[in-house]
């Protein structure tokens, strides 16, 4: 076992199972001797996410539900009594109604974007305000981005334009609250097969189109995911703020279709 995150304490939010990016993270994080407290949406989820925190020997797993302030307040009232202080947040959290995750997004009605908007970004404000207030000693927080942010993804629409916004919010949180020492950044991860990702059409072919077109020409791994998540949330990567950081084979930068790649 390595030393990595030996004594430095955190929240994981967005841990539905164990394909849950969040999991994939707060594994290589438990890896490393760090002490985590997890979040769950909704009593099925509980059980699921209970078990598994357990199995890392986390003793806080608690409720929330982020469209609720309340929820959001009382998690952060346990971890100032249980801990006192706080190191580090992973916010693997996003929605849209999967009714909107398909055809146009010039469709979108106000209450989907609305919705989209505050689970999908609006949420980790709410989190690093509290957060930042436990970070005494600087602090890391981090959330999860995909490429439909900067660039038209085909069924995307909505969760794109919640994904743009949550990487600007990363860049003007990671200008507040710079001068405390607290970090804030994204990763933007390749397409992985989680429960999230049932909901966007088409899927599949996502997956297969990113493993012949990316550089690395497949598909990335959970794990991989995770060790760039433990990189962001310790010491190795106290130069670096306000970035998002692309863990997908490589497929950002690719302008072209790979003309070898055979038809999908
Ligand atoms: P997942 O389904 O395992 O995790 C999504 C989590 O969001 C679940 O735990 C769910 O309970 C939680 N959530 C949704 N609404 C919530 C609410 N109102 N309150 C509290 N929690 C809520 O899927 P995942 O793919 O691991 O998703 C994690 C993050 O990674 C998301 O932000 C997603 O957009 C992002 N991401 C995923 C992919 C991918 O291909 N899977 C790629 C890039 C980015």
């Amino acid at each position: 076992k390595g030393t990595l995150m030996q004594g430095k304490k955190g929240l994981v939010m967005g841990v539905a199972n164990d394909r849950s990016i969040a999991w994939g993270i707060a594994s290589a994080v438990a890896a490393q001797g760090g002490e985590m407290a997890f979040t769950y949406q909704g009593e099925a989820l509980g059980k699921r996410v209970t078990p598994l925190a357990e199995s890392i020997g986390a003793s806080l797993v608690l409720p929330c539900d982020v469209t609720d302030d309340a929820a959001i307040d009382a998690v952060f009232t346990k971890l100032e009594q249980e801990w006192g202080e706080l190191d580090f947040v992973v916010h693997a959290i996003g929605w849209a109604d999967k009714k909107y995750l398909r055809g146009r997004y010039v469709d979108t009605p106000r209450d989907a974007f609305l919705t989209a908007l505050d689970i999908s970004c609006y949420s980790f404000t709410a989190v690093a305000q509290r957060a930042a207030r436990l970070m005494k000693n600087g602090g890391s927080l981090l959330t999860l981005s995909y490429l439909g942010a900067e660039r038209v993804m085909p069924h995307y629409n909505v969760m794109g334009v919640a994904k743009a916004a949550l990487e600007a919010s990363v860049r003007y949180m990671a200008a507040d609250l710079g001068k405390d020492a607290i970090r804030v950044n994204a990763i933007s991860a390749g397409p992985i097969k989680t429960l999230a990702a049932s909901g966007i059409g088409d899927f599949r072919y996502i997956l297969k189109w990113n493993q012949y077109n990316a550089p690395l020409e497949r598909n990335v791994a959970l794990e991989e995911v995770g060790g760039a998540g433990l990189y962001m949330l310790s010491d190795l990567s106290s130069g670096v703020t306000g970035e998002v950081h692309h863990v997908d084979s490589g497929y950002h930068m690719v302008g072209m279709k790979n003309p070898t790649a055979p038809d999908i």
